[in-house]
Formats: structure tokens, C-alpha cells, sequence
């Protein structure tokens, strides 16, 4: 039996004092953050944290973030041997940056998923937060979704999956930013991205002066690897097959209409995911509006929820449209060609 603890209006003290003793004692608590719902377990106890491996079907090597409340907290994690980590925690914490560090032996190896290195974030969501302090342990939390599936932006996204796998979920409304943290991992000299988010490389880079991309982010995103080491598991995945069309406006627009009508003649329920400044490019009762082509921001926070809507509308295939795009649009891309597979149609 799973409880669910509204929190859209405001945070009820004594429920939430609850949440948190749950999680203390090794069970399973969902909760929002600003990136996207968090299935959390006790980070001190082997078992709790086996129970999420179990309850995500989520591969046990594939490590998990941390997540903490204060400072005093990453003591307790991680050793700090570097400089720059206090740097990115002044000018980042608490928000959607993830900071990979030695790990300290209070850890369990299944949250590292056996690496020596750990993955610690202090979340900005006031619940969040509160859940964390009360509960008094640093809690390791994925994304509170079954493994292979888009991320949860919504309590309702969390029960489709979770339900009666997990103690609590506490609805805290719809996550402000949508995609999952910026990863950097600060635990070998070099400062490398290893997943892109909301915290920009330009961003990073003016407070660190030296940064890069991880391999697998790089080839991940100019598609031409079909398999990047990053790309190991199926992610963000709905149930239709994703495929990316990519090029110049007007170009794509037609691609997109000649593959819809090519798949719908084979009887095919096909899917139209867009920007509101092509929509009226397209006919078609199964299209979903991303964003507008200039609003990464926007853009971001919908990408999770639309795509659990295509499961819903039931297509067997979904024509994404995408472009040239700056920078801002890097976490955006990122998440969207790992849903498709690296499925990418380029028209020149
Ligand atoms: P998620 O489970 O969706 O929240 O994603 C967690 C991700 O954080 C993992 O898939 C890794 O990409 C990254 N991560 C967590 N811990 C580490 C670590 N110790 N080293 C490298 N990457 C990590
Ligand atoms: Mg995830």
C-alpha cells in the first residue's frame, strides 16, 4: 500500500515528519524536486537502497545521486579534496547540479553501483529539503520512474509507475525545471561533464575557468555513435517509436508530412511532436506542442510529460522536429535523442 501525501499547497508538518521517518527507517518515499520526481531510500542502508534497484527494475550498475540538505551532510558522503568544490557549492547549492566525489565508506557499494566515486546534489525544492532534514540521512534517489521510462514531472506520472512499490509519494505539483540535473564529476583533476542540465557549461565554466564534456555527452549528441558508452540502457523511452527529424525549417516540415502519410497508409497511429511556431504546419488529431523553438526553458518542462501523453494517445510512432540550436538547448537534445535511440532522420 502506497500513501500519498498532498503537498501541492504547502508543506503539513506532521505528514511530512512521517515521510520522513519512513525514510529513515528504510522505506521508499517519491518526492518532487526542481528536476524531476525523486524516488528516495536512506543512502546509509544497504537494503533500503536495494529496494529502489527492485522497485525501478533499474540496473544495479548504474549508480545513484545522493541527495542531502546541508553542508554538514556531504561530510558524512564524500571526501573534498578539491577546492573547487566549495566554489560550485557556494554558487549552486541548493540546485540542480550533481557533484561526483570520492566516496566515504558509510556509503554502500550498490549506490555507487560498486565505483569508488559518488554522486552527491542538494536539491533547491523546499520539500524536498524538509524531507531530507527531518529524515536526518542523506538519501540516494534516482528518478521515481521504471527504469527505461521518461522521468516523473508529476505526482501522477510517479503513481502510473510506482504505485504499491514504494511506502509514500508526496505530490508536490509539477517540477519547475523537468529535465534531470547537470552531472560534473570533480573526483579526478579534470572537471567533466558528465550529464548536461539546467547548470550550463558556461555557467560551470565561469566559476571553474576549465571544463569539458564527458565523450559519451559529445557523441550522444551529434548522433553519428549509435551506441555511446552513456547510451548502454534504453532511457526516457515512450512506448512509440521515437524517430527525430533534423534540419532546416522547411525542410523538416515536409520530411515529417511525407513519413506521416507513408506510415499512416500502413495504418500506423502516428504522433506529431512540434514547437507552436511550425504546429500549423501539421494535420494531425495526435500532435503535442513542445514549446516555442525559442524557449529551452519551456521546452524542457514539457518534454517528460509529453511523451507519457503519446502512451496515452496510444501512437506507434512519434515525428519529433529539431534543428540547429544553441547551447540552452543542449539537456533538452540530450534527453531527446536518447528517447529516440539515436533514431535521427537529417534532411539537408
Ligand atoms: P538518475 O538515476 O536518473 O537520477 O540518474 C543518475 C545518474 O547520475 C546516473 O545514471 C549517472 O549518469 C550519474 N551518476 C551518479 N553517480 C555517479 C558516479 N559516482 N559517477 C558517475 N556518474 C554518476
Ligand atoms: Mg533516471
Amino acid at each position: 500500500m502506497t500513501i500519498i501525501i498532498d503537498a501541492k499547497e504547502g508543506i503539513d508538518y506532521e505528514k511530512l515528519e512521517k515521510a520522513a521517518s519512513i525514510l529513515r527507517e528504510g522505506g521508499l518515499v517519491a518526492f518532487p524536486t526542481e528536476t524531476v520526481y525523486g524516488l528516495g531510500a536512506n543512502a546509509l542502508l544497504k537494503d533500503a537502497v536495494d529496494k529502489i534497484f527492485w522497485a525501478k527494475g533499474r540496473p544495479q550498475d548504474n549508480p545513484l545521486i545522493v541527495h542531502i540538505s546541508s553542508k554538514e551532510m556531504l561530510g558524512m558522503c564524500a571526501e573534498i579534496t578539491d577546492e573547487r568544490v566549495y566554489m560550485l557549492i557556494e554558487r549552486f547549492w541548493p540546485g540542480p547540479l550533481t557533484i561526483v566525489l570520492p566516496k566515504k565508506n558509510s556509503i554502500p557499494d550498490n549506490v555507487t553501483a560498486g565505483l569508488s566515486t559518488v554522486g552527491v546534489r542538494m536539491p533547491a525544492n523546499k520539500i524536498a529539503l524538509e524531507l531530507i532534514r527531518l529524515s536526518d540521512v542523506p538519501v540516494a534517489a534516482p528518478s521515481a520512474n521504471v527504469s527505461g521510462k521518461p522521468s516523473p514531472t508529476e505526482a501522477k506520472h510517479v503513481i502510473e509507475d510506482l504505485m504499491n512499490k514504494v511506502d509514500v509519494i508526496i505530490d508536490g505539483g509539477k517540477c519547475s525545471f523537468g529535465l534531470e540535473s547537470t552531472v560534473v564529476d570533480l573526483s579526478g583533476g579534470e572537471a567533466v561533464i558528465l550529464r548536461p542540465g539546467a547548470i550550463s557549461y558556461y555557467a560551470l565554466k565561469e566559476v571553474l575557468g576549465n571544463i569539458e564534456y564527458s565523450k559519451a555527452v559529445v557523441e550522444g549528441l551529434t548522433g553519428t555513435v549509435p551506441r555511446s558508452p552513456g547510451m548502454k540502457y534504453k532511457h526516457y523511452a515512450p512506448d512509440a517509436k521515437l524517430i527525430i527529424v533534423k534540419g532546416r525549417i522547411d525542410k523538416r516540415i515536409d520530411k515529417i508530412n511525407e513519413m506521416k502519410k507513408k506510415l499512416e497508409f500502413k495504418a500506423h497511429r502516428v504522433g506529431i511532436l512540434c514547437f507552436y511556431e511550425t504546429a500549423h504546419n501539421f494535420d494531425s488529431q495526435y500532435k503535442l506542442i513542445l514549446g516555442s523553438m525559442f524557449d529551452a526553458k519551456e521546452c524542457g518542462r514539457n518534454l517528460f510529460s509529453l511523451l507519457r501523453k503519446f502512451n496515452q494517445l496510444g501512437v506507434d510512432y512519434i515525428l519529433c522536429e529539431w534543428g540547429e540550436f544553441n547551447l540552452e538547448f543542449l539537456a533538452l537534445e540530450n534527453r531527446l535523442y536518447k528517447a529516440a535511440a539515436n533514431n535521427i532522420v537529417e534532411v539537408l
